[in-house]
């Protein structure tokens, strides 16, 4: 079921499970940033929010990212992302989008960063005006999937810095899953646990999550699902 929420004047949330996907509107045009897990039909949840003509943004192609797309014939999203997308049955034009890109809803321009690691054309989207950032999975206070086939803790962890580094921008995180919105200051606590995980210094938990065997790291902020 679709949760419509109002952010502010021009910004919808649209929680539908345990993901939420969210819906911007500029002066010309309006973006869906991804399209929920389990709703082929999440366009018309933007569809209640906006008559404006409506394009879509995937943060990455997971597949409680990307149920929605098929409403659309292109999608923005990283080239490096197109491989997981196809894997996990996605269909439709791929306009690549890469670092420092715009896109511009009309007096709204979003800046693409590239944010690889959760998978390797993770990108995040930041609302320069609005000074709010949306992370997809990679800034979370949820436990974030890091096992499997196309994630990397390196790279992980170099783009947390990277956004750490550029912070000064944003005053909020609106992230997929879990809490919305999260302040900056989670982003230096996640590099630590992060690193702390990679460097084999914190106990994690071996347990099974939809038939996966992974291990969770859990920190009293977010946490991780890794590789056993
Ligand atoms: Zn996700």
């Amino acid at each position: 079921m679709m949760d419509i929420m109002q952010l502010s004047e021009d910004t919808y949330r649209i929680d539908d499970d345990r993901v939420r996907f969210f819906v911007l509107e500029g002066t010309d045009k309006a973006i869906m940033i991804d399209s929920s897990m389990n709703n082929p039909n999440a366009i018309e949840g933007a569809r209640k929010v906006t008559d404006k003509p409506l394009e879509i943004v995937n943060t990455h192609a997971d597949r409680d990212h990307i149920a929605g797309n098929g409403a659309f014939e292109k999608m923005y999203m990283s080239p490096a992302e197109q491989p997981v997308y196809r894997e996990n049955g996605g269909k439709g034009i791929i306009i690549p989008v890469k670092e420092g890109d715009i896109i511009d809803l009309g007096n709204r321009p979003l800046e693409v960063i590239d944010i690889p690691g959760h998978t390797p054309g993770s990108i995040a989207l930041l609302d320069i005006n609005n000074r709010v950032l949306y992370s997809g999975d990679t800034v979370q206070s949820g436990i974030i999937f890091m096992f499997g086939k196309h994630r990397n803790m390196d790279t992980f962890i170099e783009s947390l810095k990277k956004l750490e580094k550029m912070s000064d921008r944003f005053d909020l995180i609106y992230p997929s899953h879990d809490r919305c919105p999260v302040k900056p200051d989670i982003i230096p606590k996640l590099i630590e646990g992060a690193e702390q995980v990679r460097a084999g210094k914190t106990e994690g938990r071996e347990m099974d999550l939809f038939g996966n065997k992974v291990v969770m790291y859990r920190f009293e902020y977010a946490g991780f699902f890794c590789e056993p």
